[in-house]
């Protein structure tokens, strides 16, 4: 043995890490995080994982706050191949799934342009899960049959618009909170029902969830009285209603003003 540094590539897995518990990683997630050498992780999604990896294991946390990036998406890239090439089995975790707005397409293609092996690992998508911690199913039979996902700080686009006035779609809004005032007002002006229920689900899976209930025309002020914060799932469409599935939303902690 000459002690030189392993010369074969390592490999790069990209895993979603779902809205926040651990047990909410699938199991080949958890397999892969738990032999990784070198963990590199966001914000959102599982962030205790100290505890389930090795001593050994370096942690990288590349997390942005909204409006914050403080390691670039280029620089993370660099990263990811450059520990792979020093032969490490590298663990993306990322908030939620890695291909809804989580930009897990460009590490990927980053990767492939390195000539590193890479994989993906899907994860349970806040777009569902936020909703379904709040007791909203985003489709309901005889409710909604359509859903419309969209990330907040982008334009308002006539694809979102049509969403928005048709009542059996849902309309799912990522980092929203924001550009709620910009969005409700292009929705308004669009000609959206006011009536429209809406529901903001802050920190969802999370023992300090909360869900506040509102319609498109009241939300904002709604939204600035609970004090609304990121990270927020909101939720625009029938399915939104205050009692769909429970008859008394109160029974659910939500707050409805
Ligand atoms: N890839 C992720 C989304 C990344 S964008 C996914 O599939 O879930 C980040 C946004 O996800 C946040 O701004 C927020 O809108 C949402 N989000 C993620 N986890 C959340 C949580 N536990 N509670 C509420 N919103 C969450």
């Amino acid at each position: 043995m000459t002690g030189r540094a392993k010369s074969t590539v390592g490999r790069v897995d990209l895993i979603g890490g779902g809205p926040g518990p651990i047990d909410l990683l699938t199991l080949r997630a958890w397999r892969l995080l738990t032999r990784a050498e070198v963990v590199v992780m966001d914000r959102l999604g599982p962030t205790d994982i100290r505890d389930h990896v090795g001593p050994d294991v370096e942690i990288i946390d590349v997390g942005k706050l909204p409006g914050h990036h403080p390691v670039p998406q280029d620089e993370i890239n660099e990263l990811l191949v450059d520990r792979a090439r020093a032969g490490k089995r590298v663990v993306r975790l990322k908030g939620g799934d890695p291909f809804v707005f989580g930009r897990g397409g460009e590490e990927v293609a980053a990767c492939l342009a390195a000539g590193v092996p890479v994989d993906v690992v899907p994860g349970i998508s806040s777009a569902v899960a936020v909703p379904q911690a709040a007791g909203i199913p985003i489709t309901h039979r005889g409710v909604a049959g359509a859903v419309h996902i969209m990330n907040g700080p982008s334009e308002v686009t006539e694809a979102t618009l049509a969403a928005l006035r048709d009542d059996s779609v849902t309309t799912v809004i990522l980092m929203g909170v924001g550009a709620l005032p910009r969005i409700v007002s292009d929705a308004l002006h669009a000609g959206v029902p006011a009536d429209r229920p809406v529901a903001i689900v802050e920190r969802g899976h999370h023992r300090d969830q909360r869900t506040t209930r509102s319609t498109l025309g009241s939300v904002v002020v709604d939204a600035g009285l609970a004090g609304v914060r990121n990270p927020a799932v909101i939720v625009v469409g029938e399915v939104a209603r205050a009692g769909l599935l429970l008859p008394d939303p109160q029974l659910a902690g939500d707050i409805v003003l």
